[in-house]
């Protein structure tokens, strides 16, 4: 399997976002699955590890006052404040270099994130991953049981103003299952097989 750019298609930058819980962990996890090679940008976070989270595999967790460096020095592609705790950023440099290898590159990041990156680079594609409907949603954050009330609370309230952004952005797909989310990504991605 080639993660190559096709014939058709320049390599170009695919941002991923879409509310929380709506399964774009998974559904990325999936895509690196099948394509090992796909390069899949580590953003930054001052958030700390969940149980199980490597650092630079992840995440790169970092101190505040290192993710402040690395935004005075021009370092960051994007960053943003995400459920008005943490920040979260994209590394510049890894993601430049991919694209100048001639090799797709996608970011998963949030709603501000993609903004920034749209108008930063234009000729990125931004795709929206939506959930099947607001009830499903709610039951996948619920059912994931990672946050406590205030931290779910404040994320659905972040979803909604999320999910009505969608016409912002120039492909929207459907997380019905992974496997078929998963497809259609890779499709928008341009991976050849
Ligand atoms: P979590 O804390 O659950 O890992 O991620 C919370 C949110 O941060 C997710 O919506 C995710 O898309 C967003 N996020 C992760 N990395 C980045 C990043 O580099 N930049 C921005 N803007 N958002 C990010």
């Amino acid at each position: 399997m080639s993660t190559e750019a096709s014939s058709t298609q320049s390599a170009r930058l695919t941002v991923l976002a879409g509310p929380t819980a709506v399964g774009k962990g998974t559904v990325v996890a999936e895509l690196r699955r099948r394509y090992p090679d796909l390069f899949v940008s580590i953003s930054a976070t001052t958030r700390n590890p969940r149980p199980g989270e490597v650092d630079g595999q992840h995440y790169h967790f970092v101190t505040h006052e290192q993710f402040d460096d690395m935004v005075t020095h021009g370092d960051m592609l994007e960053w943003a404040v995400v459920h008005g705790q943490n920040k979260y950023g994209t590394p510049r440099g890894p993601v430049d270099a991919e694209l100048k290898e001639g090799r797709p590159a996608l970011l998963e990041i949030d709603l501000d994130g993609a903004r920034q990156v749209k108008k930063a680079m234009p000729e990125a594609q931004l795709v929206f991953l939506a959930p099947p409907s607001w009830d499903e949603l709610v039951n996948r954050l619920v059912g994931r049981g990672t946050e406590n009330e205030e931290e779910r609370e404040r994320r659905l309230a972040t979803a909604r103003v999320e999910m009505n952004a969608v016409h912002e952005f120039d492909q929207v797909v459907i997380n019905d299952t992974v496997a078929r989310a998963t497809d259609e990504l890779a499709a928008l991605i341009g991976i050849t097989r």
